[in-house]
């Protein structure tokens, strides 16, 4: 159930850009050309927002957008426009036709991410605020998929708990008795070391591939997701752990 992007635009290398860089960010991708291969692309599987090129070859942009506004089936969808700097004096009725928002053309991938993510958390909050995000990995919480660059990630539901712990505080170092506390729950026979073998799954899983690992271990702290190459935390743990560290025992094992 990620969320399906409709790209309608006729330049390729314009559309070759935005679906791999929609599809990195989790989304799902679909293209037409133009105006008629939208409607048809529409019909077949419906999105939950278009990016539509104002500039298409037979309909434009601004009469599908229409089109699309009188028809029950796509009056709700969220249609964000993509205009060129020459066409400003157009935006306004591109607004009153139905668009949710236009984007002016050179615009940065980021710029266009963070209005899509927008536009779909106006529309439809309940499942725009589903997504948890860091790096390349998302999460979906509503369809509980999990996915790095776009391409899935299989997680048994202990490790996608574990994952949406240390999703929700990227950057933070949970200690295994708190990932325990908060992912199998205090009343659970558990031992510590269930914990490092979870991470160790999950990492594996996560990492398919020769991925970067987003998963530190802390020695004698604890994991957290982070970028890798945050090595100097790493160090001054590894100092910690030499004197003896707060939790004494095994160290996580990577
Ligand atoms: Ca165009």
């Amino acid at each position: 159930m990620r969320h399906r992007i409709l790209i309608v635009e006729d330049e390729a290398a314009l559309v070759t850009l935005l679906r791999y860089n929609l599809e990195r960010e989790g989304f799902d991708v679909s293209e037409a050309r133009d105006g008629d291969e939208a409607l048809v692309v529409i019909e077949e599987s419906p999105p939950d927002l278009i990016l539509l090129d104002w500039m298409l070859p037979w309909m434009s942009g601004l009469e599908l957008c229409r089109q699309l506004r009188r028809k029950p089936a796509t009056a709700n969808v969220p249609i964000i426009m993509l205009t060129a700097r020459t066409e400003e004096p157009d935006r306004l009725r591109g607004l009153d036709t139905g668009a949710d928002d236009y984007i002016t053309k050179p615009f940065s991938v980021d710029e266009l991410i963070a209005r899509i993510r927008a536009v779909l958390r106006r529309v439809r909050p309940a499942f725009a605020e589903q997504i948890l995000s860091f790096a390349d990995l998302t999460m979906d919480l509503a369809s509980h998929r999990v996915a790095r660059s776009g391409r899935e990630v299989h997680l048994s539901p202990t490790e996608f708990r574990l994952l949406r712990q240390l999703l929700e505080s990227p950057g933070r170092v949970f200690s295994r008795a708190q990932l325990l506390d908060l992912v199998w729950g205090r009343d659970q026979e558990v031992e510590l070391r269930t914990v490092d073998a979870t991470i160790r799954r999950l990492r594996r899983a996560l990492n398919a591939g020769g991925r970067p690992d987003l998963l530190r271990t802390v020695r004698a702290a604890g994991y957290a997701l982070d970028h890798a190459d945050a090595l100097h935390g790493g160090a001054e743990a590894l100092e910690a752990d030499a004197v003896g560290g707060p939790t004494g025992g095994e160290a996580p094992i990577r």
